[in-house]
């Protein structure tokens, strides 16, 4: 009798409404759709990387050092078809972004004109921080610079990190050539007529192996085990669209599924491409 007293008593207890000492927590507002990023379309197919991303941990690691006086590089005479101020001002360019890289190159006359193919300010880099680019490319001097600290601070090192082998060429599938986008008939001029753009196809290494980009880049090495030379290529494309503006591959379109294409595209409020 006692017992069920008690029982009666505690579920009288349980039953109560809360009391006036209670914490009641406010409710909470509907999150707004605009607020939520998931929610968000996706209005472009371009991204821009956020430019206060951190650089990749090979980069980290091998800081770059502090920016030397313009090296003096003796250019071939001849303005080509460029006015004389714009060939002055992309050599003094070239003196100044080359200084202090390590880059193996010849300086280049002017190439194309003004309103069409070719830039005023050009060289043909032989090897960047001992990698030999095979055969040399025509580049501007942006590029060259852009290249050397891709190779030189990413695909070098990860190569060495990832892999365990040392870098010793970079095969040169397309540099510059005077033509319109994926060598189309008509349409919009290629980075490539600029000297702006380098196709890579095949990685070389000491030890006389080699990475292909067609061969090495599918999923089915993951499938067999063997995926080394698979993630290291997609680390080094990642790495790339820190560099530059454009970075296509496999996977990108129907054009790049044996190389990859870097290119440093000037694109209106500075949105980059990373496919
Ligand atoms: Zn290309």
């Amino acid at each position: 009798m006692v017992l069920r007293t008690l029982l009666i008593a505690a579920l009288f207890a349980v039953c109560q409404p809360a009391a006036a000492s209670e914490i009641i927590l406010p409710r909470l507002k509907p999150t707004s759709p605009v607020a939520n990023p998931v929610l968000k379309p996706v209005l472009k197919p371009v991204l821009k990387p956020a430019p206060e991303a951190d650089p990749p941990a090979a980069e980290a690691d091998a800081a770059p050092p502090a920016k030397p006086k313009p090296v003096a590089i003796h250019f071939p005479g001849g303005n080509g078809g460029w006015p004389d101020d714009v060939v002055k001002a992309a050599q003094a360019d070239c003196r100044s972004r080359l200084a202090g890289l390590d880059i193996d190159f010849e300086p280049m006359a002017p190439i194309g004109s003004e309103g069409g193919c070719g830039t005023p300010g050009a060289i043909l880099i032989k090897a960047i921080d001992g990698v030999e680019i095979d055969p040399p490319a025509e580049a501007n001097c942006e590029l060259a610079e852009a290249l050397h600290h891709w190779i030189a601070w990413s695909v070098k090192p990860v190569a060495k990190a990832s892999l365990g082998k040392r870098l010793t060429v970079v095969h040169n599938a397309s540099a510059y050539a005077c033509r319109f986008r994926n060598n189309a008939s008509s349409g919009k001029i290629s980075e490539h007529a600029k000297a702006n753009a380098l196709d890579i196809s095949t990685l070389g290494f000491s030890d006389d192996t080699s990475t292909n980009i067609k061969g090495d880049w599918s999923g089915l090495k993951r499938l067999i085990g063997t995926a080394g030379d698979s993630d290291f290529l997609a680390r080094i494309r990642r790495d790339a669209c820190i560099r530059f503006t454009t970075v296509l591959g496999p996977g990108s379109d129907p054009y790049h599924g044996d190389h990859f294409h870097i290119d440093l595209a000037r694109r209106k409020n500075g949105y980059r491409i990373c496919q």
